[in-house]
């Protein structure tokens, strides 16, 4: 038992070795493309049944096909100009929302709009609620120059360099907006993303450094702007703990080694309550009724139709607007439904435990079929436990590193078990076949190979040999000498036979002091004098007997040979046996005619 442990430990620890040593970049990222589709596949499952609760103080105003349409109709041109939008916002603001927000950026503009872009501008003077975005990205400085942007819209950050590694959120450049957004208002936000190898969004930053400062994202500071608000919540400064969570009054954003956030999906694309820009914009003019609540609501602009391009791969949708990403963000951080990712340790240590529960089983369980059934259902519970954790703790267990394990463990206990086995046979078989005194095949192996070997010679029409020997006068030796020296000449004349014969000779003892040679392929007179030369061999030879005395034996043999002697075994062993009588009768020591 105990070696069966250490066997499976050293497989198992070499295995695991062999893990680690794949535990290289490329391995990981490996791991990783499956973990996040496992991940994917958890948050659809949990989407399409309909559990998640999307928060219903989140509204979206499109820039759906329909509205592009009407907007190049009435106004001929796209982008939008912008003192409709400023209209816009001043009919919301009698609605009293809690924020808007655009997911537009409001880039420079042509020297005709700048009235327009003043209605805009003095929109973000009027009102504190009015959010918009900005984007940083990584243009060399030949190409624009990198703007220097107002303290203002810079956050604190304290502690961030224990935990997390911000170098994919640093940015060298930035796109800027208009000069009067810029300076009339500090509610602007980044929009960021942060992809996968796989284009797959999953995960958005909170924070980005720009010039060795921190900016939030658009989400973010919306999200803010509504905890201040309905919380009270300080958002002066934003501190991060020991464990890479970002503090928010009482909640913790779990954030990744790089900052990251990942995002908890509602729905697939169209979970909002969404209102195509064209309407409200009808609404304002007069021409149609508002039937829309905006009060209390957070009230997000971004665009959805296909030809203005901003369509994202998350894990629920192939085809997700950006706004709505945004508004998945906002709504993780005013509900507090980010997801957090187990600790590495900790998964680690579910692996382990993984891996050793299946040796035990393995190794306890003698069926492998019912032992391949429980290993399995113990992963299967493994993952369903994976699944509800996400479900009701919003917690990402990983599953494919712990699986990894456990499947490595399942192999390696498999082989581990079935080389014992085999081990365990052999040993068995040497046992069942050999004696224990002279370590010659015993009687039973002798039957079974004079069996084989006639069957052989029959089929193939050959011939072999069998030799039968006798120790001469040993009742008296054993009486003179005592017993102990007799089993010692039994041993050394047995050593003295296996020396003197083929490799593929079969040398056993008969039974006493009787031994018996099955010589295949090997005609008559081959077999005669292979006897002949044992005999003298025996003869010629000086048996130990312990304490320092030594003796001769001699013996005497007989031989048969298939097919002359008799076509079945009994017949041969009767052969040899009458030619041994022989051998004794005229004399000893020698080889019976
Ligand atoms: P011979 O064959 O020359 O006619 O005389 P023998 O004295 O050898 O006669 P026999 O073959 O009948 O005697 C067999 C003896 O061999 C009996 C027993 O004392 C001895 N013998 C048989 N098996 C063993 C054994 O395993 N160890 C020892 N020490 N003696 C054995
Ligand atoms: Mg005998
Ligand atoms: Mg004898």
């Amino acid at each position: 038992m105990l070696k069966k442990i250490l066997y499976t430990i050293w497989l198992f620890l070499f295995c695991v070795i062999i893990v680690l040593a794949f535990g290289s970049a490329n391995f990981n990222a490996f791991i990783n493309v499956i973990e996040n589709r496992t991940f994917d596949l958890r948050q659809n499952i949990l989407v399409k049944s309909g559990i998640k609760k999307h928060n219903d103080n989140i509204l979206i105003v499109a820039v759906d096909d329909a509205s592009y349409e009407y907007i190049l109709d009435n106004y001929g041109e796209w982008p939008l100009s912008r003192d409709v939008y400023a209209k816009v916002v001043d009919f919301l603001e009698t609605q009293k929302p809690v924020s808007i927000a655009f997911d537009l950026m409001f880039v420079k503009s042509m020297k005709s709009a700048k009235e327009a872009d003043e209605a805009l501008i003095n929109v973000f003077k009027k009102y504190d609620n009015v959010f918009t975005a900005m984007n940083f990205d990584n243009q060399p400085e030949s190409l624009r120059v990198r703007p220097e942007l107002p303290e203002k819209l810079s956050v604190n950050v304290e502690n961030y360099s224990n935990s997390v590694d911000f170098s994919e959120l640093t940015y060298f450049n930035c796109r800027p907006i208009l000069e009067g957004i810029l300076n009339s208002t500090s509610n602007i936000g980044m929009i960021n993303v942060s992809r996968a190898e796989d284009g797959i969004l999953r995960r958005m930053p909170l924070l980005l450094k720009y010039r060795d400062k921190f900016y939030p994202q658009l989400g973010l500071k919306i999200g803010l702007d509504y905890l201040k608000k309905s919380e009270n919540i300080q958002v002066d400064k934003l501190i991060l703990d020991g464990n890479s969570n970002l503090r928010l009054g009482n909640r913790r954003i779990f954030m990744d080694d790089n900052g990251n956030a990942i995002l908890n999906w509602y729905g697939e694309s169209g979970t909002y309550e969404y209102i195509p820009l064209y309407k409200l914009i009808r609404i304002v003019k007069g021409e149609i009724k508002n039937e829309y609540d905006f009060n209390n609501k957070i009230i997000y602009f971004g665009t959805t139709a296909s030809s203005l391009f901003d369509i994202k791969t998350v894990p629920v949708s192939r085809i997700y607007p950006g706004v709505e990403v945004q508004a998945t963000y906002v709504n993780n951080i005013i509900d507090n439904n980010f997801i957090h990712k187990q600790n590495k340790a900790l998964t680690v240590v579910y692996g382990i435990l993984l891996a050793v529960l299946t040796v035990v089983i393995i190794m306890g369980v003698n069926s492998a079929f019912v032992a391949s059934l429980s290993s399995f259902s113990l992963y299967l519970i493994y993952v369903i436990g994976a699944y509800f954790a996400l479900k009701f703790n919003n917690c990402w267990v990983d599953i494919v590193y712990p699986l990894l394990l456990a499947l490595t463990a399942f192999i390696s206990a498999f082989v581990v078990k079935y080389f014992i086995k085999s081990r365990d046979f052999e040993q068995q078989y040497k046992l069942a076949t050999t004696d224990g005194l002279t370590e010659l095949y015993n009687h039973r192996y002798f039957q079974e190979q004079m069996k084989r070997q006639v069957d052989q010679c029959k089929r193939y029409e050959t011939e072999f040999s069998m030799i039968i020997l006798d120790i001469d006068f040993f009742k008296k030796f054993n009486d003179t000498f005592g017993h102990q020296a007799g089993d010692a000449v039994l041993r050394q004349v047995a050593q003295t036979l296996k020396r003197n014969v083929r490799a593929t000779d079969i040398v056993c003892r008969y039974g006493g002091e009787e031994m018996s040679i099955i010589l295949p392929n090997t005609g008559k007179d081959v077999a005669y004098s292979t006897a002949e030369k044992i005999c003298k061999r025996v003869s010629d030879r000086k048996f130990k007997l312990g304490n320092d005395k030594e003796t001769s034996v001699t013996i005497s043999l007989g031989v048969s040979t298939f097919p002359y002697d008799g076509d079945e075994s009994a017949k041969l062993i009767e052969a040899a046996d009458k030619r041994l009588y022989n051998a004794k009768e005229n004399g000893r020591n020698q080889v019976g005619k």
